[in-house]
């Protein structure tokens, strides 16, 4: 099955998907966990990726689909997968459509989360992340005080793009580059709008409902 998880940046996407995997038993593809493990490694192509992350930007589609072709290649995404942040542009929703035709899949479900862009500005602002990507919150799953994240041992930190102002910026980026794609998947009713306020149990069931998998 593959699942495009879609919705604004701060809209559970990522936590969701971390859930969607266990339960599902396909891997999440998040474009942005791959980008900055790449700006982690200090590498030429994570210094270009950052001069588009750090400002709230998206990074230009070449860059993108390169990265997700090999992503898509390997042996774990054979069966599916959980599309996380990606895609974000129609071309990139074209790209994908593309590469899981020649594979003989398609988009299967376009889980939409929709949440209120204050409630956004909160909850991105408040978040903390591990180095390897288990979130927490500080008001609604606060970190341990050691600053030491309890499933892996690395530190947890704020995203360098969680401030307030890229929220903001990348929410512009949201409704005028991504949001379009709804349009694109709309004919082929595959689309699921959920609505992403409450627990995260709430909105875990409500997505296991839309995939007919409750
Ligand atoms: P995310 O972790 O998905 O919120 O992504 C963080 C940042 O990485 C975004 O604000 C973009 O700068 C970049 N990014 C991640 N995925 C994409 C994508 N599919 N297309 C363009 N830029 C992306």
């Amino acid at each position: 099955m593959d699942v495009i998880l879609f919705g604004p940046p701060g809209a559970g996407k990522g936590t969701q998907a971390k859930i969607l995997v266990e339960k599902l038993g396909i891997p999440q593809v998040s474009t942005g966990d791959m980008m900055r493990a790449e700006r982690a490694s200090g590498s030429a192509l994570g210094k270009k990726f950052d001069e588009y992350m750090s400002n709230g930007a998206l990074v230009p589609d070449e860059l993108v689909l390169e990265l997700f072709a090999q992503r898509l290649a390997q042996p774990d995404a054979a069966e599916g997968a959980i599309f996380d942040g990606f895609p974000r542009t129609v071309p990139q929703a074209e790209a994908l459509d593309a590469t899981l035709a020649k594979l003989g899949r398609k988009v299967d479900h376009v889980v939409a989360l929709s949440v209120d862009i204050e409630d956004i500005v909160g909850r991105i602002t408040g978040r903390r992340v591990c180095l390897s990507g288990h979130t927490f919150h500080v008001r609604y799953s606060p970190p341990p005080p050691s600053g030491v994240c309890p499933e892996c041992g690395s530190e947890i930190v704020q995203r360098k793009d969680d401030t307030e102002e890229t929220v903001r910026t990348r929410n512009s980026a949201y409704e005028s580059q991504t949001f379009p794609i709804l349009a694109h998947y709309e004919p082929l009713g595959v689309i699921d709008k959920i609505d992403g306020t409450g627990t995260v149990e709430e909105i875990t069931g409500r997505i296991l409902a839309a995939l007919g998998k409750s």
